[in-house]
């Protein structure tokens, strides 16, 4: 059983109050709150075990690296990653997919190869193509996606020509919750022989993912964004992609040997780990995968889907409400008549709901829906039908303010 009052327990943030007023948070795609274990774990670690990993002799520094490589094989478990060389420690999503731009086109990509994007993607999967536009003159090429906010496939396969070398697209929009369709997308991108990279940024916290089943060649995702620490993410690669990829930065811990003559690499992972790792975010992140695993994916959809279908209906019967995208999972993104997305959001604030404002880093798709901005709820595991009825009673007293 889901037993959500004592799940919020875990979580000591949601009993602060703001205002006053208790906090009802509603920003979880932007971040997730931590439950006790994580913050624990982290804390456990710099209180008694603190020191550098790899080569120590000494006793904490090989229990510290025990710590960070048993967190590698728990996220390999986690997306079920066929070896946990495969598994690569960044800081987060952005340097992951960062990562993929520089170092997969630096050995894959020549002047005139295209990559294909889509209409939704965060700039953080736009940017670093543009990037690398700057060094090699790749060719970006964009799928659009539907008025209903899906993305629109049959547009895909035409997208494709003899120079396409990668295909990257977000797993859930963060903008308009749109789960996409992720493995009819490798299967005709492989169909081409085409390698795929999958943000799943918004997908880790709320949908099962395997990247065997998925087969997909690159898979990133942060770990705040699933009630982990900040400042630590992953890059799952396939190693026969990863091994042809040149290092990413260089410095410690990513060679064999150094001399000013000639520098040899490290293995798989280490060869994309340069400098000191986050060693104790690797121990949170691992303890939030466990806390996930534990509650099970089969209750938190169900808890998660319920809540985001009877939030959508609830939100519906507001006169003036414009919702955008079909908001498959934990995100509904939307509008209030003339009210201005920054008003709606800082009066809701004022009343103990936090919810984002503005173009989600993701203005390309604000283009695409002819808006400035949205309002942006987006749950997760902790948050109940009380603070969506809470959140569509604000909304309903900030319509009569105006
Ligand atoms: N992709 C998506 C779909 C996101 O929602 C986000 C975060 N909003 C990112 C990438 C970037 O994640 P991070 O800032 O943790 O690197």
């Amino acid at each position: 059983m889901f037993d959500i009052q004592n799940i919020r327990k875990d979580f000591p943030i949601l009993e602060r109050t703001i205002y006053g007023k208790p906090l009802i948070y509603l920003d979880n795609g932007a971040t997730t709150q931590k439950p006790r274990c994580v913050i624990e774990a982290m804390t456990e670690e710099y209180l008694n075990v603190n020191a550098n990993v790899h080569r120590g002799v000494h006793y904490l520094s090989q229990q510290a690296t025990e710590l960070h490589e048993a967190a590698r094989e728990t996220v390999r478990q986690f997306i079920n990653a066929r070896t946990s060389s495969e598994i690569i420690f960044t800081r987060g999503t952005t340097e992951s997919i960062n990562l993929v731009a520089s170092s997969f086109g630096q050995a894959f990509l020549r002047d005139g190869d295209e990559v294909i994007l889509t209409q939704m993607e965060h700039h953080s999967n736009i940017v670093p193509w543009q990037l690398l536009q700057a060094r090699t003159r790749i060719i970006i090429k964009v799928c659009p996606i539907t008025d209903d906010g899906r993305l629109d496939i049959a547009a895909l396969p035409a997208l494709f020509s003899d120079r396409t070398r990668l295909v990257c697209c977000t797993y859930v929009s963060n903008v308009l919750g749109t789960v996409n369709p992720m493995a009819d997308i490798i299967r005709l991108a492989h169909s081409r022989e085409v390698p795929v990279l999958v943000d799943a940024a918004q997908a880790a916290p709320h949908l099962p993912i395997d990247v065997q089943q998925l087969d997909c060649d690159f898979l990133a995702f942060s770990g705040h964004k699933i009630y982990g620490p900040t400042g630590i993410g992953v890059l799952y690669g396939k190693e026969r992609l990863l091994e042809q990829m040149p290092p990413y930065m260089g410095g410690g811990e990513m060679i064999a040997r150094v001399s000013f003559e000639h520098t040899t690499y490290n293995a798989l992972p280490y060869k994309f780990e340069a400098g000191t790792p986050d060693y104790v975010a690797t121990t949170g992140l691992a303890r939030a995968l466990d806390y996930v695993s534990a509650l099970g994916f089969p209750a938190i959809q169900a808890h998660e889907q319920a809540l985001t279908s009877y939030t959508r209906e609830q939100l519906l019967t507001i006169p003036g409400m414009r919702i955008f995208g079909p908001s498959d999972d934990a995100v509904i993104s939307f509008l209030v008549g003339e009210i201005h997305h920054l008003d709606l959001g800082t009066l809701l604030d004022r009343l103990g709901i936090a919810v984002r404002t503005g173009h989600h880093c993701a203005e390309p798709l604000m283009q695409r829906l002819g808006i400035e901005g949205t309002v942006r709820a987006s749950f997760a595991l902790y948050n109940t039908t009380e603070e969506a009825d809470a959140l569509v009673a604000a909304i309903q007293r900030v319509r009569q303010m105006f």
